[in-house]
């Protein structure tokens, strides 16, 4: 299968939902291998962190 993110040709794949919520049309599956995937989780850590403060 092929990571979305960077486009290499990985034995396995993590579906990941991005979801950014003021846009349902940006929550769509993707399929990224496990260096993306844990790239992704660290920014969806980081992004959650940063608007837990906010209104
Ligand atoms: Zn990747």
């Amino acid at each position: 299968m092929r990571c979305d993110t960077c486009k290499k040709e990985v034995d396995e794949v993590m579906r990941v939902v991005v979801n950014k919520g003021y846009d349902r049309a940006l929550a769509r599956p993707m399929y990224n291998c496990r260096e993306c995937f844990e790239k992704k989780e660290q920014t969806k850590r980081y992004n959650q962190a940063q608007t837990k403060d906010k209104p």
